[in-house]
């Protein structure tokens, strides 16, 4: 068993995180208080938890309650800034080395921000966070489209013309359910002529279509959590037999954007020993672990790996892999990528 140390020390690599999910309650109680903003609780540690019960309360309706406070305090260049680069130092805390954290820059537009000042300013926070953080970390942005929304295509340029100026990838994201990914073939198709990156959110609230439609229609090149996919697998024991999808997923490497926890809150697993992940690792999916929403589901990174580590007794070599994993699938550059395997991750897992 590691020490909380060690998890801590171990360096991470984070593709799955979002930038409304992940402040500090703090944080939001202080941007609340500059604009007036009214918030269900008035102190810090009850307001954080408030948000982990809310997303643990099985009620939708509460669920999304908890971005309109976050999204609420996110609305000018300094707030967004400052959220940018505390999320930047909290992850270099946890010994995370790289992430792309992800959000829907329209959705910071209502005290009349653009879609520019909005990308600009979470810029300059990364920038910030980078120089400032007490461990080196490199940080990039993914932009999300809302996909119950008709922006795709609009902030599918917009990642395109920051392809250059930190951000690296684009997203949907949103309910599920009734708008499938397909509704956003132009933006996709468009990114696939520009030799963009992407990545869908897809087989979370819904199955194996989602999943389907997200690699065959769109090309999406990493899928955001994919847990279904288990549903295209029969497994009994040790003994597992692949769909023809599953199958495909596994052998063409698509990285699976993996969010334990916040899996368990949204119901797509019971449980963490019940999560998919431990049988999609043992037959060699591209696993990577993520946290999604670090206040939501009150979690890190560290906590994500300690969870997995108690319930299917992972050791070093298991969290190296899933470093490895998901530094392969980032994307940046892939003479970047190996850099930061060859220099930062497998030389801390060899002496350690
Ligand atoms: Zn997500």
């Amino acid at each position: 068993m590691m020490t909380p140390e060690q998890v801590n020390a171990a360096p991470k690599v984070l593709l799955h995180d979002h930038l409304d999910g992940g402040l500090r309650p703090e944080t939001v109680l202080e941007l609340a208080g500059e604009i007036g903003h009214a918030l269900p609780r008035a102190e810090a540690p009850e307001l954080g938890a408030w948000f982990v019960e809310s997303a643990d309360s099985g009620s939708l309706e509460r669920y999304l309650e908890t971005f309109d406070h976050t999204v609420a305090v996110m609305q000018t260049t300094e707030a967004i800034k400052r959220v940018a680069s505390e999320c930047v130092q909290d992850l270099a805390a946890d010994g995370v080395v790289y992430a792309e954290v992800r959000y829907a820059p329209e959705q910071h537009l209502t005290k009349g921000l653009s879609l520019e000042q909005v990308v600009d300013a979470v810029r300059e926070g990364f920038e910030h966070g980078m120089a400032v953080a007490e461990r080196p970390i490199v940080a990039r942005q993914l932009l999300t489209a809302m996909r119950h929304k008709a922006r795709s295509m609009e902030i599918a340029e917009l990642a395109v013309a920051y392809r250059d100026a930190g951000v690296v990838g684009f997203d949907i994201a949103g309910a599920e359910a009734g708008y499938p990914p397909t509704r956003h073939l132009d933006a996709f198709e468009y990114l696939q002529r520009e030799n963009a990156h992407f990545t869908i959110h897809a087989g979370e609230a819904f199955g194996l279509p989602s999943i389907w439609q997200a690699i065959q229609w769109c090309g999406a090149d990493r899928l955001g959590h994919g847990v279904r996919i288990i549903d295209d697998i029969n497994h009994d024991g040790d003994k597992a037999e692949l769909g023809r999808l599953a199958a495909y997923v596994r052998d063409r490497r698509i990285p699976l954007e993996m969010c334990p926890s916040s899996n368990l809150q949204t119901g797509a697993a019971a449980s963490i020993a019940e999560h998919p992940i431990g049988l999609l690792a043992k037959l060699r999916f591209r696993v990577t672990v993520n946290t999604d929403n670090r206040l939501m589901s009150g979690t890190s990174m560290s906590r994500e790996l300690t969870l997995l580590a108690e319930a299917f007794d992972y050791g070093l070599e298991d969290f190296r892999w899933f470093a490895i994993n998901a530094m392969k699938s980032a994307f940046i550059p892939f003479d970047e990528r190996l850099a930061i395997i060859d220099n930062v991750i497998k030389p801390w897992y060899a002496s350690n």
